[in-house]
């Protein structure tokens, strides 16, 4: 059977794991080997020269990280896929075996505070020039495409105020110039968005996030054509950041159930934005399933769901945050997202919280800006948690 070819439910499920395991497991083994021993010498050689199909080493490839390998290239209609220790080390390293001294770069300013650390401090370095455009431009965006550049780095929805960038209008830019594109899936989830449909060449998640969805570990996924994924897994191999098979297993587990998560997360944001949208002591409402949203139209063109991440801002000083962060019942302060459980906190506190008030106040951050991950709870009793708080501020 073709598993390319089903549903993201079944695929997530499936892919991977159609053959039966050995002693008929049911559950894909945990492999904790560091070392695949051979008894017929040929045949060792045969497979560390990549004339067969089999396991050397568990840096390079290892047979439980290739079943979350599977689910993540069906999940995003991939020729090829590969995974890293965390979201971080799949976007760095994705960069380093790409790009070279002379290279440039066209992104946009709102791209995860990591990347952009990679983007201001480190690809600089190496002589890389980097330009980082007003993040809903598109004609600028375009205009420094058609500049000439080798790589386009894109993300979106962006944290924390849900940009949307058009994927297919600037992959069509892209390619114009020659230039590879490179996007940051992980706000929206395979189950919300598909960028490799929409002509971007790689998709890059943080799977510490939706994707795993209990937040009990961190991991990486990229997925691509064939060529790409080879050349950034040939640097994986020597740069060592592999992912453990005992973490590819908890994130195979939180794999099956993402279409679950994320339907019903995509759900309760929507109904809580509809909320707060609503609220006289509620200014502003971030989220790119409502209709006044500034990429609504964008966002309903490319995303099959909105996601479960949004950001309102309260009328008020930071004391009023405080007051109404403090005083919510169903959340955890702390950052991450795409948990089951919902989880909170101010962007002037975790994402941004080594910008100054002018840095954020460019970005289009407002002081009492609160960034809220819906979890899959029940839609009515996060609101009404949410509704007292604000009684109170
Ligand atoms: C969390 C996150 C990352 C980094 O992932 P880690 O798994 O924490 O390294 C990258 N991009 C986005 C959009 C994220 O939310």
């Amino acid at each position: 059977m073709d598993i390319s070819k089903r549903k993201p439910g079944t695929a997530s499920v499936w892919a991977g794991e159609l053959d039966l395991f050995p002693y008929g497991s049911h559950t894909v083994p945990v492999i904790n080997t560091v070392t695949f021993a051979y008894k017929d010498i040929d045949e060792w050689y045969e497979i560390a020269k990549g004339n067969k199909k089999g396991d050397i080493y568990s840096r390079n490839t290892n047979p439980t990280v290739q079943v979350l390998e599977e689910k993540i290239r069906v999940l995003e209609q991939a020729e090829a896929a590969t995974s890293f220790a965390s979201g971080m080390a799949a976007i760095s390293n994705t960069l380093f075996a790409l790009l070279k001294p002379g290279d440039r770069v066209v992104s946009i300013k709102d791209t995860y505070g990591g990347t952009s650390r990679i983007f201001l401090e480190y690809l600089p370095k190496i002589n890389v020039e980097v330009t980082l455009c007003d993040t809903t431009d598109h004609e600028q965006i375009e205009a420094e495409i058609a500049k000439g550049c080798d790589l386009v780095y894109l993300e979106t929805p962006t944290n924390p105020t849900l940009k949307i960038l058009d994927l297919e209008r600037l992959a069509q830019a892209a390619k114009k110039a020659g230039a590879v594109t490179m996007t940051d899936n992980t706000f929206a989830s395979p189950i919300n968005q598909n960028p490799l449909d929409l002509g971007i060449d790689l998709v890059v998640h943080s799977a510490t996030k939706f994707l795993n969805g209990h937040s009990d570990t961190l991991c990486g996924l990229l997925c691509g054509s064939k060529d790409l994924v080879d050349e950034i897994f040939r640097y994986r191999e020597i740069n060592g950041a592999s992912l453990h098979p005992e973490t590819a297993y908890m994130v195979i587990r939180g794999m099956k159930t993402v279409e679950l998560r994320v339907q019903r997360q995509n759900e309760n944001a929507m109904a809580i934005a509809r909320f707060l949208k609503n609220h006289p002591k509620v200014s502003e409402v971030f989220y790119p399933g409502l209709e006044d949203h500034q990429g609504h139209e964008i966002a309903k063109k490319q995303m099959s769901g909105f996601g479960g991440v949004l950001s309102f801002s309260l009328k008020g000083d930071y004391d009023s945050v405080k007051t109404f962060l403090q005083n919510l019942n169903l959340v955890h302060l702390a950052a991450s997202l795409g948990s089951v459980s919902t989880l909170a906190g101010p962007p002037r506190t975790t994402s941004h919280v080594e910008l100054t008030e002018e840095q954020r106040k460019q970005l289009g951050i407002p002081e009492t800006l609160i960034r809220y991950s819906a979890g899959i709870e029940n839609a009515e009793d996060l609101i009404e948690d949410l509704e007292q708080a604000l009684k109170l501020v």
